[in-house]
């Protein structure tokens, strides 16, 4: 997670592949607890997070050279974790032997149910493990364990193979833990190998002297081994890949995210930073010119519709000030206009005759095509006529502008408008005189 969130923030399109059916999964107890004591919930937050860093998530489904040969990535950071081991003198068919995958697998069931609180008062009452308990690996995964079991009532002995027991714990806490083990009668044997776990207990190898560790249940939490199969099936694939956490070498969460944060932050290079930066600022210019296209656009349909308010109201400078200088107006009925002083005049003399201010006039369906400063726009004009004296409509008109713009002095301006009737009056236009 750590490393898909740092180079999801770094810009690089990140998948995050999980066998699992969640993806925060760790996490979801610790969440429930973080949620009862008020806080906002830490997966949601991280879920939000992951959001807006676009981060796709894949879950179940097991990453191998089939899925990673689909979706070809430059990189792979591998974090699967680390392997358990069993020792192989398992000679008991009684003894309970529980091994951390199985434990994993049981608590997961109980604590989605009852959740982590309930769940820990609940095994005060009731748990499935015999009364003596041999933990096998004496780190701070069995020492947790071990103090877990000694509240509640079993009694605990811990083999660790090497000389030191609480590998992980702060030293301070290791110190008050061993002492509350001695007070609780934990036995601990370090520098002991397991020879064979038989029905007894556990036959342990101590400075060349066979012990044997009388024990009900046999709980191994030996350390976890590196696991780099995946990693080795993975490498043809791959120009780039990197092993981190637990498959890498099995520490704690603080190492696997810091090795994750430390991987990434080198993945990218200054090179590939000045290449990402290339590519933002041709993406800015593309999406500068699709912009500033729309704006065009916008602007033309603006002066249009301009034109035909100031054409309603008859306010024929207005509808001259639309026009570039060297414009062209060929409208139907009337002779080719140029330039826009002259369009101006022919607005006031020879227009005006016809279109009195009586009219309702508006344009749809436009369809507009800018190429640089220079565009075209189709337009439908529908004209109602109304009987002066009475208001009531007379008839419609309906025709097509088929215009050019260009810009001039930085606004658009019609260059070029051209209209044509569909529907009107036979032989054309309103009966002039009538108002
Ligand atoms: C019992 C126990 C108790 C522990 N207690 C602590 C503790 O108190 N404090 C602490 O700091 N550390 C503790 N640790 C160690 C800590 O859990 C690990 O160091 C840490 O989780 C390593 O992180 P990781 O991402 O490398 O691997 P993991 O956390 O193991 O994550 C690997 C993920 O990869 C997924 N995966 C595996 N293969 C594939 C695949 N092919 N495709 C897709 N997904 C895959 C797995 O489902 C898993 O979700 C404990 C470990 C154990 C076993």
């Amino acid at each position: 997670m750590e490393a898909s969130r740092v180079a999801a923030l770094r810009g690089h399109e990140v998948i995050l592949v999980e066998k699992e059916n969640r993806w925060v999964i760790a996490l979801s107890f610790l969440d429930k607890r973080i949620r009862n004591r008020g806080f906002v919930s830490y997966n949601k937050v991280l879920q939000n997070n992951f959001k807006k860093l676009g981060v796709k998530i894949i879950t179940k489904k097991e990453a191998d050279t089939n899925f990673v040969s689909t979706i070809k990535p430059d990189v792979i950071i591998l974090a699967c974790g680390g392997k358990f081991r069993t020792p192989e003198t398992i000679t008991s068919k009684k003894k309970k032997i529980i091994t951390v995958p199985e434990l994993h697998k049981k608590a997961k069931i109980f604590l989605r149910i009852f959740g982590p609180r309930f769940l820990g008062w609940l095994t005060r009452f009731w748990l499935p493990m015999g009364k003596k308990v041999a933990i096998v690996g004496g780190s701070l995964q069995g020492c947790e364990l071990a103090e877990f079991l000694v509240k509640r009532n079993r009694e605990v002995t811990i083999i660790e193979e090497s000389g030191k027991i609480g590998e992980g714990v702060v030293d301070f806490r290791l110190a008050l833990l061993l002492d509350w083990f001695s007070k609780k009668g934990v036995k601990i044997y370090k520098n002991a190998k397991v020879e064979e776990i038989n029905d007894e207990g556990v036959v342990i190898n101590q400075n060349n002297q066979q012990i044997l560790v009388p024990a009900d249940t046999i709980i191994i939490l030996s350390p976890l081994l590196p696991n780099i199969e995946l990693y080795n099936s993975f490498k043809r694939y791959v120009k780039e890949i990197y092993a981190i956490g637990d498959c890498k070498e099995p520490s704690l969460i603080v190492d696997a995210i810091h090795q994750a944060w430390e991987i990434v932050r080198h993945t990218m290079t200054i090179e590939d930073l000045q290449r990402k930066i290339v590519e933002l600022e041709q993406k800015i210019k593309e999406l500068e010119s699709r912009v500033q296209i729309l704006e065009d656009i916008n602007e033309i349909k603006e002066l249009q519709r301009r034109y035909v308010d100031a054409l309603i109201c008859t306010e024929w400078d207005e509808c001259a000030e639309c026009f570039s200088e060297d414009a062209v107006v060929d409208v139907y009925l009337h002779k080719p206009v140029h330039g826009k002083e002259n369009i101006r005049r022919w607005f006031k003399e020879e227009l005006s005759k016809t279109h009195a201010g009586k009219e309702g006039d508006f344009v749809v369906h436009p369809i507009v095509k800018v190429e640089g400063d220079k565009a075209k726009g189709r337009w439908l004009l529908y004209m109602m006529y109304m009987y002066p004296r009475t208001g009531q409509s007379l008839f419609w008109v309906q025709g097509y502008y088929k215009n050019e713009y260009v810009r001039e002095k930085g606004k658009w301006k019609i260059s070029l408008m051209t209209w044509t009737e569909r529907l009107g009056l036979p032989g054309g236009g309103p009966p002039t005189g009538l108002w």
